[in-house]
């Protein structure tokens, strides 16, 4: 079903000028690259990680920059942060399919305590608060394009809920603190990222087509690979979080890039891409693997101007080059 109502979704945003920002999760994938940004724009930039499943090598350029500090934090607990704070940006939690089967409780208590401690963060901070939620809200889609109206189909108890439900619930928390407590927030949902600085071994389709592509070793398409995702080149994922932490529309505003393409598809670009003569192997689908993802982007474009730019195949090289430099590590642990 969809829905009527999404909150707040045509109130104007007050935009802001982010002088010092607190990333959680800014040692992961996702927020390194936000790190990298804020600092290029002269934010000074607080990272805050327990790298459960990111690691300081992703920051590692960063040391020594005075306006960049990494704190070793678990957000699962109540934490606090020294100085001013104009921005919380919420990215700590497991996010491969792949990590959270592997951390289900963390993914859970991420999603709530983790995010409580955050919005409690921006709240003694008078900052704003920003959440990276997920498509995953919408589970196995009945609309299609994913369009923020749509209430989702998720199933409460199975494999993907500790993500799913625990990304909800973040939603919830975070709407609760701006209607009810005045606070300043911002929803935005990420559609499928990609780009270097994911794990090898994290077992999301992009890094292990490439590690497997790279070292001739079989692709594992799962099921008969007719199933769809449309893939973000991280720049332009961070591109759009900016952009909304900026704006202050308080969303939730889908981040993603509305190119879809069937996993067989990227299967075999990225066999090419690689000049790789990788035999293709069927494996089992994943319990509850949504059959089609692809983001109604037409809210980001109107209240924030965002649209990615980068297209698939310059995305994939630059990422198959940063996967080469790394020498990745064999990729047959990272079948599903
Ligand atoms: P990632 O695993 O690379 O990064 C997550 C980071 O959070 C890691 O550095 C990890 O160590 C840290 N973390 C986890 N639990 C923590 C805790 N309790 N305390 C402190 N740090 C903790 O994943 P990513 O792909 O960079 O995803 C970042 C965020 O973006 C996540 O919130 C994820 O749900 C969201 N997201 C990502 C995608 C994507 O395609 N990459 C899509 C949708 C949403
Ligand atoms: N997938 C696959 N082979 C792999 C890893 C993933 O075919 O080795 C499939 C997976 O079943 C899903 C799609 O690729 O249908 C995207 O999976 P990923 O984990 O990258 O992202 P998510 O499922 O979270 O969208």
């Amino acid at each position: 079903m969809s829905g009527d109502r999404t909150g707040s979704q045509e109130e104007a945003g007050t935009p802001l000028e982010i002088r010092r920002a607190v990333v959680t999760g800014g040692a992961g994938f996702v927020g390194s690259h936000l790190c990298d940004r804020l600092r290029d724009g002269g934010a000074a930039v607080v990272c805050v990680d327990n790298f459960l499943t990111g690691s300081p090598d992703n920051v590692a350029h960063l040391a020594g920059d005075p306006g960049f500090e990494l704190l070793a934090v678990d957000v699962n607990e109540p934490f606090d942060v020294a100085g001013p704070v104009d921005a919380v940006f919420h990215l700590a939690s497991p996010a491969s399919p792949h990590d959270y089967a592997r951390h289900p409780l963390a993914t859970l208590k991420a999603g709530a305590h983790g995010t409580l401690h955050a919005l409690e963060l921006a709240g003694r901070k008078g900052a704003r608060f920003l959440l990276t939620s997920t498509s995953e809200v919408y589970g196995d889609p009945k609309v299609h394009p994913q369009v923020e109206s749509y209430w989702g189909n998720v199933n409460p108890i199975g494999p993907r809920s500790q993500y799913d439900e625990a990304k909800r619930f973040a939603e919830a928390l975070t709407a609760t603190h701006r209607a009810h407590l005045g606070f300043d927030t911002v929803i935005v949902r990420l559609f499928n990222t990609y780009g270097p600085r994911m794990r090898p071994l994290d077992g999301r389709a992009v890094p292990t087509f490439i590690t497997q592509a790279l070292a001739g070793l079989p692709i594992t398409v799962a099921g008969d690979g007719s199933q769809t995702r449309s893939l973000c080149y991280v720049d332009d994922t961070v591109a759009g979080i900016l952009a909304a932490a900026r704006a202050g529309h308080p969303g939730p505003i889908n981040i993603g890039n509305p190119a879809e393409m069937s996993i067989l598809e990227l299967a075999e670009r990225v066999r090419d891409l690689c000049r790789s003569a990788a035999p293709t192997r069927f494996v089992p689908r994943p319990g509850d693997d949504p059959d089609l993802r692809r983001p109604d982007i037409g809210r980001a474009a109107a209240v924030l101007g965002w649209a990615p730019v980068v297209d698939l195949d310059k995305g994939l090289a630059a990422t198959i080059d940063w996967f080469a430099a790394q020498q990745a590590a064999p990729a047959a642990e990272a079948a599903p």
